[in-house]
């Protein structure tokens, strides 16, 4: 099972990655996780991506498909792969689909999540992170037990740079100029499925289960 997870930022597709990955032990592919940990660790496409990513800006495609494809090539996909924020421009997406068929590996589904801008911003301006275990929590819709600690494993929290309000406005400027257009190259290929991204996490993972089930 190949499937790329399509939305706007806050639309819930880390979460719903992270429940189908515990869950069902596919293989679980964020860009964002991946650049954010090369940034952490001062690894040359750290450097280089750091300063696109403070402003919220898209980091330049053909760094971004070389470390994807590197990454599905090494990881273990017995049971498939879910690509969470990957491919964000048209240009992505032709890339790593010609690169997948080589593989004989082509992507099986699409999710879009859709979601309103309003819950997006909501969202991503109360998201926190756990600095040692990357859990996500909501300072209102899923706050830690104890404030600024992380309920899993006693970590600090902390929030994203990028989840400022005006870095935030950066990154949806950026989806609606550059990624939405994939919801037109996927319902093209026909893989693609439309899910509301605005619904609780466990009702958005009940659909996206009863639609894979008959593969998983
Ligand atoms: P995310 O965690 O998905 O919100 O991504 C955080 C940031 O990482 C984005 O704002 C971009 O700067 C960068 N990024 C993530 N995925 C991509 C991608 N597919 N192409 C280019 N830049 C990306």
């Amino acid at each position: 099972m190949r499937l790329v997870f399509l939305g706007p930022p806050g639309a819930g597709k880390g979460t719903q990655a992270v429940m189908l990955s515990e869950r069902r032990g596919i293989l679980h592919l964020s860009t964002g996780d991946i650049l954010r940990e090369n940034v952490k660790r001062r690894t040359e496409i750290g450097k280089k991506a750091k300063s696109f990513m403070e402003k919220g800006e898209l980091v330049p495609d053909d760094m971004v498909i070389e470390m994807m494809i590197e990454t599905i090539k090494t990881g273990n996909k017995d049971k498939g792969f879910i690509l969470d924020g990957f491919p964000r421009t048209l240009y992505q997406a032709k890339k790593i689909d010609g690169e997948l068929e080589g593989l004989n590996l082509p992507i099986d589904t699409v999710f879009y999540f859709k979601t309103s801008i309003d819950i997006v911003i909501f969202r991503l301006t109360g998201r926190r992170l756990c600095k040692d275990c990357g859990a996500n929590y909501h300072i209102k819709n899923m706050p830690p037990k104890k404030e600024d600690v992380c309920d899993k494993c006693g970590g600090e929290l902390y929030q994203r740079k990028d989840d400022s309000e005006e870095t935030i406005k950066k990154r949806l400027e950026v989806y609606n100029s550059q990624t939405e257009e994939l919801i037109g190259y996927y319902r093209g290929k026909g893989i693609l499925k439309e899910l509301s991204g605005d619904l609780d996490a466990d009702v958005v993972y009940e659909e996206i289960f009863g639609i894979l089930k008959k593969d998983l």
